[in-house]
């Protein structure tokens, strides 16, 4: 790989349209321009069920690191560190010895506990400084990034665009797997692959993991940039109850909170310090008059981790759910609010933890609990649907037109200058046969078709 400076490199990764592959799609050109004392690598990759970071270091670790370089040389970062389970013992032993070659990097091996993929409490387990409430990494000195974002920025330093998202495929189906799947791709082909156990009619695909996902409704929905699991589950599982039925988690909630307080003891974030008490909103809401200003506000500290529904309620409460509904209501009223927030609840955090086995077994997914190897690339659909916004931010706006001949790699959509977001690449071969709803629909020929 050429030797490039901080500004090729940005360049680069906005070209390819590198996003947070781990998250909501955080264009990565924008958190690499920043300076920063500390890159912290995620591996951690805590929903359960989920293999793709791990896989990625087992197979392309080299790769990971070159990307890593690149962006502790934007970032100017003196130490960077790398992050996986402590569980994974092969994988560690693999590291350490790939590691002889790059001393700058330092191996972070986690506790097996959920969610210590969340960034605040990655950063606050690395570095033992708190990221303040609704605030970034960067204010404590530190950049996160994903260990497939890493990928993508050393794929974009050799002129290569994201068009593959690398997704594991795993619950009730015969051959659990990870495969490089090329973006638009239809959910249902991906699916496919990996052999559900389940009748169409009885299944149901939760994207995502089982703890922050949600159920996919339209299975033709197409794999994006940040589409990271398909979790197969019988339509009549808990987890699939449990992250569907909003009007009735929120209805429950007027009636039925017994305010025996678990989901605030064991909200990570509340753990943190920040001033979000899950218990009191649930409160709140079933006094039936007005929300309190603090239960308002708190709603936007929660990170949606899950653990208050999928884990501390044994009513089958939704703190989540009821904060995500604020969240979209009230959030932009809210812009601006001071948060103050207390170093003494830190010391609950070692209490709080929900160890990942105990999380799988209460969860009723020990028997979907299988490895999931990487299996190799899908060869995508006749018909693929790319969308034009696969990140935060604005849609990026279109650059071809129907019954334009298009190849792997063909900008699709381009960002105006200076506004968030990314581009976006074609991930085939073939004819842009429509642009609607923001997708370009290509049919597939050429050259890789
Ligand atoms: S854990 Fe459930 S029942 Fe207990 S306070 Fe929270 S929402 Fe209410
Ligand atoms: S989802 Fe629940 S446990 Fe997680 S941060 Fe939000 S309120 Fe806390």
């Amino acid at each position: 790989m050429r030797e490039m400076d901080r500004e090729a490199i940005l360049a680069a990764v906005e070209a390819a349209g590198v996003v947070g592959a781990g998250g909501a799609g955080f264009p990565t050109h924008k958190k690499l321009a920043a300076d920063c004392e500390a890159l912290i690598i995620n591996g951690a990759e805590c929903e359960p069920l989920l293999q793709v970071d791990k896989e990625l270091l087992h197979h392309y670790l080299p790769v990971v690191l070159e990307g890593t370089a690149a962006a502790r040389k934007a970032v100017g970062a003196k130490r960077v560190y790398l992050t996986v389970k402590g569980k994974y013992h092969a994988l560690l032993g693999e590291i350490e010895q790939c590691l002889a070659s790059w001393p700058w990097v330092e191996l972070v091996p986690l506790p097996d506990i959920y969610p210590i993929g969340d960034e605040h409490l990655l950063v606050y387990h690395v570095l033992g400084r708190p990221v303040p409430p609704r605030g970034l990494p960067l204010q404590v000195g530190a950049v996160v990034l994903n260990v497939e974002t890493l990928y993508n920025v050393a794929k974009a330093l050799n002129g290569e665009s994201v068009t593959q998202s690398y997704v594991t495929v795993n619950g009730a189906v015969a051959q659990p797997g990870t495969w490089s799947v090329p973006i638009g791709t239809p959910i249902e082909e991906v699916i496919e692959a990996a052999r559900p156990l389940v009748e169409p009619g009885s299944q149901a695909v939760i994207t995502g993991g089982p703890m922050m996902g949600e159920v996919v409704d339209d299975l033709s929905e197409p794999v994006t940039k940040t589409t990271k699991g398909l979790i197969v589950l019988p339509r009549d599982h808990v987890v699939v109850a449990r992250l569907s039925s909003e009007q009735a988690l929120l209805r429950w909630a007027y009636s039925v909170c017994c305010q025996c307080t678990m989901c605030t003891d064991l909200c990570p974030r509340h753990l943190l310090g920040h001033p979000l008490w899950p218990h009191r909103l649930m409160r709140s809401l079933a006094a039936g008059g007005p929300l309190d200003a603090e239960s308002a506000a708190g709603a936007l500290l929660c990170s949606e981790c899950g653990v208050c529904d999928q884990y501390a309620c044994f009513m089958g409460l939704s703190p989540r759910r009821v904060n995500q509904v604020l969240k979209a209501k009230l959030g932009s009223r809210l812009n601006g609010l001071e948060f103050s927030w207390s170093e003494e609840a830190r010391a609950g955090l070692a209490d709080g933890r929900v160890p990942t086995e105990r999380l799988i077994a209460h969860l009723k997914l020990t028997q979907w609990h299988q490895p999931a190897p990487l299996r190799g690339s899908l060869p995508g659909s006749r018909r693929m649907t790319i969308p034009l916004k696969q990140h935060v931010g604005a849609p990026a706006s279109c650059q071809v037109q129907p019954g334009e001949v298009v190849e792997a790699g063909t900008l699709l959509g381009k960002m105006a200058n200076g506004r968030l977001g990314a581009a976006v690449h074609s991930s085939v071969a073939g004819t842009v046969i429509a642009v609607a709803d923001g997708n370009v629909v290509i049919e597939r020929g050429g050259s890789d078709g």
